[in-house]
């Protein structure tokens, strides 16, 4: 009743939940390594029926659901690191599922031999394709797997592109209602942050020169085609058309950042608001959770914004004590 796995290459194998629960099927190809992508209680199950034929297998799960807002991408260096210890160390196999075997456990096994023999994804994904006709990561899983190719088959947590993904994973479970902001999504207060170097670029209050975040917190981003970007707004106001000379540039006229720290109470179960000025209280710009467009014409999502004509520019001079200001 159950099928075989997918043999993928030497020693790795991909399957569906049934496969996973067949102690003999496993006994028999020698599957000593089992990394479950699903619920708790499933790799529960999996691990309790394979235990009992076998107790030299060593196992890994992972909390994932197949939703294209799921976060695989964080996950990924974790899995791919249990499958090649699991190929390096044990005489056995190593065995990746998940519920169905075609979305989730597909997604790691495609990072795995992104990762291992430098494949493209494209590439990666046929040669799984070749042995498993079946498999479909969902379409947020794929976006992740082209990300983690752009990172080097890797997850790298400084790069912009993996920070503006947590934060739009972030927005995405605000939105949906999440209440709780994680203290690691936070930039930390410059005014608190030591290691700036002589080159920092700090941006102040214009009124008060507090320091509001470093250059280091700017989100940059393509700017968009200015008035082009705005047409859906044309349309829907035919009667006040606007013309594609009218105010509208290709020039940004905003920051956009990641939240910083000394936001965080204005943050709190609201989607969108100001932006205040920690120390005059004055405005400095907006958020919101579900995006702003720059002037540029350029959605930013999510949008902690800050308008230039309210913030100064300057280098960070390290004799000044700048703890001691606030
Ligand atoms: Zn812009
Ligand atoms: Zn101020």
């Amino acid at each position: 009743m159950s099928r075989q796995y997918s043999l993928i290459r030497n020693g790795l194998y991909l399957g569906d939940m049934s496969c996973a629960l067949d102690s003999a099927l496993s006994l028999e190809l020698d599957i000593r390594n089992v990394l479950s992508l699903t619920d708790r209680a499933a790799a529960e199950q999996v691990r309790t029926v394979q235990t009992e034929v076998c107790s030299e297998i060593k196992f890994k799960h992972v909390e994932l659901e197949d939703s294209q807002n799921a976060d695989l991408l964080s996950h990924l260096d974790e899995c791919c690191e249990f499958v090649a210890t699991g190929l390096a160390n044990s005489r056995g196999s190593v065995l990746v599922h998940c519920f169905a075997g075609v979305s989730r456990s597909a997604s790691v096994v495609i990072a795995f031999l992104m990762k291992s023999e430098s494949l493209s994804l494209q590439d990666a994904l046929d040669r799984v394709r070749k042995q498993s006709s079946c498999i479909s990561p969902n379409i947020g899983f794929m976006k992740q797997l082209s990300l983690y190719g752009e990172m080097g088959n890797r997850v790298d947590e400084s790069s912009m592109q993996f920070r503006q993904y947590k934060l739009e994973k972030l927005a995405a479970s605000i939105q949906g209602g999440e209440q709780e902001i994680p203290a690691a999504a936070l930039v930390s207060d410059p005014l608190l942050q030591s290691h700036k170097s002589k080159d920092t670029v700090l941006h102040k209050c214009r009124k008060c020169r507090r320091v509001l975040f470093t250059e280091d917190a700017v989100l940059r981003h393509e700017p968009g085609k200015g008035s082009e970007a705005f047409g859906w707004r044309t349309k829907a106001r035919e009667s006040t058309r606007v013309t594609a000379s009218e105010n509208l540039s290709t020039v940004c006229s905003s920051y956009f950042t990641e939240p910083v720290e000394w936001m965080r109470e204005g943050l709190k179960g609201v989607i969108e608001g100001k932006l205040l000025c920690p120390k005059c209280n004055s405005r400095v710009g907006a958020f919101n959770w579900a995006g702003i467009q720059c002037s540029c014409g350029r959605w930013i999502t999510p949008a902690f914004q800050f308008h230039k004509n309210r913030v100064d520019d300057s280098k960070y001079i390290p004799v000044s004590p700048l703890l001691k200001t606030t």
